[in-house]
This record gives structure tokens, C-alpha cells and sequence, in this order.
């Protein structure tokens, strides 16, 4: 695979490393080695996105990819660090950093983006603290499905390359297989990172950090003539618009500590997450969140908790004077909730069809959903169902609240006077048919981990890269789970 190159740092698959991040100041992260493997295995490869990414991999042998993506044959031009970061877990503050991922490097795409490809759990590095550095394989075909699923859903997220086991054993509660994602993303510069440096009180490397950021994420900012203070205010505005998205498809992000949420506005760390099924703002993903810290309700505030986290990491460089810099940092925080809400209602307008903005609408919205907590409505199917043609007949369409809210909503669109078939055209390309419901996932997981049987999983992903046709395939993924309410996923991920 390292054979000779005609251009440096491209090879034979198409690999062009630079390692801009490792080219920052040594405290920035420690060198990092992936552990060996003893019998790395392919088990799943994203080719769209290796197309996508400019690299070649049909020339290339199942032991080679396998080799590859454990981390056994590193890339030519890969540089691999482990990234220093911390983080606010469930409102605690600890130093952390990358205990089971290492970067290799940034690559640049034939479009002229540059990404992170990264191994996650290829083994210990200077920050694993007491873990292994391992993965099971469960959690990381589990990431790939649900990051997939987003990415389809037009939600911006890190992506997943392949996922690759290593034939040794990773001990959690039980014996399971180790394996190794390789996550792609923007970068993985996260809140948690500029709380690390800001905490070691090096003002310079502060401003290394940030104009490193503001130059891969925020370009257009470099000139500004407060550039840290427009930085904050980029921040917020991508994390006000994703968190919308999140809220808009009825994801929820399990653990929404301040290490897991990136600076360049992507979705990041599928641990404990999932789609909810029936409506219920109190949903909440994660076995170890007993008070609901990150229920769906809470998680655009959430949101606003962690970027006040990270605006006081920039007070330094807003304002020499540090009352003055609290002062305007304060105010653009306080930006946010109104800028949520008009993603979010903007959103929310047009799953309901609707074009024009009328003062009432957050009322409509709201006594919708209200609805859909009482009678325990799919959250999904529900605007799927409005969305189509002729609502469906079903029991739960039939009680007066419904008919009550289905008549204000007709008048509603009425208002707007566009034909009714294409304002449902229009709905359905933005509700979802198909969602990543966690039975069908886990179904997908356990034939994958029990039986070596990639087929479910194939099958689901299938139907989850073109979330808005609901074809004759889609139709078993569509139905929520029989009993629902109780569904965790396990912070051991
Ligand atoms: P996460 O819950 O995945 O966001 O991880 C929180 C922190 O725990 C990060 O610093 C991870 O690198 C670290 N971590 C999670 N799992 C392991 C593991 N198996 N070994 C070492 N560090 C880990
Ligand atoms: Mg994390």
C-alpha cells in the first residue's frame, strides 16, 4: 500500500494527510499508537463516502483494507496524536481528552475540505485514564448507522468510514469483540477543547487555539475587526441551527456534556442516543442520566449551558478588560434563545406545510404536540401521516382534541391558498418516513454481533439513506416497537 508516490503525502488509494492540528503547540496533544490487533477483519465499508473522500479502495485486498482500518498500516503522510481536551460531564469538570481515539491526521477531499479521519477505540493513549482504549463492536456499528442516518436526514454530523474488528476481546459486562471506527469529521475541536487550554491559563495558546478554529471552521471571520466576540456568536448560531435539526426529527443526544459537542456545528459522539418513538419531551437516552439532565426538553437549553461554558473560555481575548468582556459575552449569549426558537419554528412551519409566518403558529405548534404527549402519538409517523395526501384513518385521528386541531391547521393552510398536493409534496421532503428506531437497530446490531450477519444491517441502511421515500422496503421501518417507553442505551459504549 506504501508504494512509491508520484505526488508526496498522496499515495496509491488517494490518502493526502496534512497534519495541521499536530503542528500546533505540544500541549495540544500527546503522540498516539494504535494497539496491535491480532486478527483485524473488515466488517463494514462506506464506498459512497470513500468516493466521496477521494480514495480508491477497489484495487485493494480484503486482509490490506482490514490492516488498514484497525489502525495495523497507517496511511502514508498520517501523523497519529491523541487530542487533549476537557469537558463539563453532567455539569462536573474534569480533564480528559482522547482515551480511545487517536487522529491521524487531517485529510483533504478532491472538494478542497479538509478532515479529521480518526481511529475510535484503537487502544490506550497518554489520556485513557483508567479504560482500556478499547471498543465493542456493538457501539461502533451503532455510531455508524445513526451518524449515517443523520447525514441522510441532512443533519450535519461526523461520518463513519468503516468499522473494522480486531479479533481481540474487549471486557465491559461481558466478552465482546473489539473493533475500531474510523470517524470522519470536520474537525474534532469541541467546547471541551478551549476549556483545556483555557484552563491551563495560557492566554497565547488560547489565541493559537481560536484563530486555528475560527481559520478551518470560520473563515469568513478572520478579518472581523472582534473576531473572537463574531466567533462566539458563529458558534451559537450553528449550535442553535443543529440542535433545531436534533429537536425538528426527534433525536436526542444522550450525553451532551461539553466534550461532545463540536465546534464546527456537527453532530458528534453517538454514544447513548436514539429517535424517539411516542412523543414524549421527558424522553431521556442514557442509562447513567437518572435526572434528565439531557431529556429531550432540556437539551436546547442544554445547549446554551455549554456555550456559556465556552464563551467565558474566550473572555480573554473578547475584551482586556475583563467586566467589559463578561459584559458583551453575556449579550450574545443571551442571543440564543430567540435564535432556537426561529429555527425551530421555522422548522416546525414547514413540516406543517406552511410558507408564510402568522403569530398564532407556536400555538398550533404547541397544542400539536401537546396532543401527541397524550395520546402517546409516533412522534415521526404523526407528521408522516399529515404529511400524506389523505391523513390515514387511525384510531388516535378520530378523538375530538385531533379533529379539533386537524380543522385549525386546514384553516391555516388555507390561508396560504396553495394547492394541497403540493404543500404535501412539500411536507413529505421533510418529514422523515424512516427513522433509526432503536429495535430495528438493535436487531440490526445483535445479528451482526451473535451471528456475523451483516445482511440486517445492510438491509436497514438501505432504507435509512433515503429517509423521505417510503417505499415497499421502508414499510417495516416505519412501524415504532410494541411496548415502547423503556428504551436506555449503555454509557459502557
Ligand atoms: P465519551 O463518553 O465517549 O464522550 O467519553 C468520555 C471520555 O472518556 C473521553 O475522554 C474518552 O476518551 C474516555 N473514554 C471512554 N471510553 C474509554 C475507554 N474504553 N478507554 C479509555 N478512555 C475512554
Ligand atoms: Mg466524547
Amino acid at each position: 500500500m506504501n508504494a512509491d508516490n508520484e505526488h508526496p503525502g498522496q499515495d496509491q488509494i488517494g490518502w493526502r494527510f496534512d497534519n495541521t492540528y499536530s503542528r500546533l503547540p505540544d500541549s495540544f496533544f500527546s503522540p498516539a499508537k494504535p494497539a496491535t490487533a491480532k486478527a483485524p477483519r473488515l466488517s463494514i465499508l462506506n464506498r459512497r463516502l470513500a468516493d466521496d473522500l477521494g480514495l480508491d479502495l477497489n484495487g485493494v485486498s480484503p486482509e490490506a483494507a482490514a490492516s488498514l482500518f484497525s489502525g495495523q498500516d497507517l496511511p502514508n503522510g498520517s501523523n497519529p496524536i491523541a487530542q487533549a481536551y476537557a469537558g463539563h460531564q453532567f455539569g462536573g469538570f474534569t480533564m480528559l481528552g482522547d482515551g480511545r481515539a487517536i487522529l491521524l491526521g487531517e485529510h483533504r477531499s478532491p472538494a478542497g475540505h479538509l478532515v479529521d479521519i480518526q481511529f475510535k477505540g484503537a487502544g490506550r493513549t497518554a489520556y485513557s485514564r483508567g479504560g482500556d482504549g478499547f471498543a465493542a463492536l456493538g457501539p461502533m456499528l451503532r455510531e455508524y448507522i445513526i451518524s449515517e442516518a443523520m447525514f441522510a436526514l441532512d443533519i450535519p454530523t461526523t461520518r463513519s468510514l468503516a468499522v473494522a474488528t480486531t479479533g481481540e476481546t474487549v471486557y465491559r459486562q461481558t466478552r465482546l469483540q473489539g473493533a475500531i471506527l474510523t470517524r470522519v469529521a470536520a474537525s474534532h475541536i469541541r467546547v471541551g477543547t478551549f476549556e483545556y487550554v483555557a484552563a491551563r491559563g495560557d492566554e497565547a495558546n488560547l489565541r493559537v487555539l481560536a484563530d486555528y478554529t475560527i481559520n478551518r471552521h470560520y473563515p469568513e471571520l478572520a478579518d472581523s475587526p472582534n473576531r473572537y466576540l463574531e466567533f462566539f456568536r458563529a458558534v451559537l448560531d450553528r449550535q442553535a441551527a443543529l440542535i433545531a435539526r436534533w429537536q425538528l426529527v426527534g433525536f436526542i443526544h444522550g450525553v451532551m456534556n461539553t466534550d461532545n459537542m463540536a465546534i464546527s456545528g456537527e453532530t458528534i459522539d453517538y454514544g447513548p442516543c436514539a429517535f424517539m418513538n411516542a412523543y414524549s419531551a421527558d424522553t431521556v437516552f442514557s442509562s447513567i442520566d437518572h435526572a434528565g439532565r439531557y431529556a429531550y426538553r432540556n437539551q436546547p437549553a442544554i445547549a446554551q449551558w455549554n456555550l456559556a461554558r465556552f464563551g467565558e473560555t474566550l473572555i480573554p481575548l473578547i475584551d482586556p478588560e475583563q467586566e467589559k468582556a463578561i459584559a458583551i459575552a453575556t449579550e450574545v449569549l443571551g442571543e440564543y434563545p430567540a435564535l432556537f426558537q426561529e429555527y425551530w419554528l421555522d422548522g416546525m412551519r414547514a413540516k406543517l406545510g406552511m410558507q408564510s409566518a402568522e403569530p398564532d403558529d407556536l400555538d398550533l405548534v404547541q397544542s400539536l404536540q401537546a396532543w401527541m404527549e397524550k395520546s402517546k402519538a409516533d412522534f415521526t409517523n404523526t407528521f408522516r401521516d399529515l404529511s400524506a395526501d389523505e391523513l390515514p384513518v387511525r384510531d388516535q385521528y378520530a378523538s375530538p382534541d385531533f379533529q379539533e386541531w386537524n380543522t385549525k391547521w386546514k384553516h391555516r393552510l388555507s390561508r396560504e391558498s396553495r394547492p394541497t398536493l403540493l404543500v404535501k409534496a412539500g411536507m413529505r421532503r421533510v418529514n422523515p418516513a424512516v427513522i433509526p428506531r432503536n429495535h430495528r437497530v438493535e436487531e440490526a446490531l445483535a445479528a451482526a454481533e451473535d451471528h456475523d450477519d451483516l445482511s440486517v444491517l445492510h438491509r436497514l441502511l438501505k432504507v435509512l439513506a433515503t429517509p423521505n421515500e417510503a417505499g415497499a422496503d421502508a414499510e417495516m421501518y416505519q412501524a415504532p416497537p410494541s411496548e415502547d417507553g423503556s428504551y436506555r442505551t449503555f454509557c459502557g459504549t
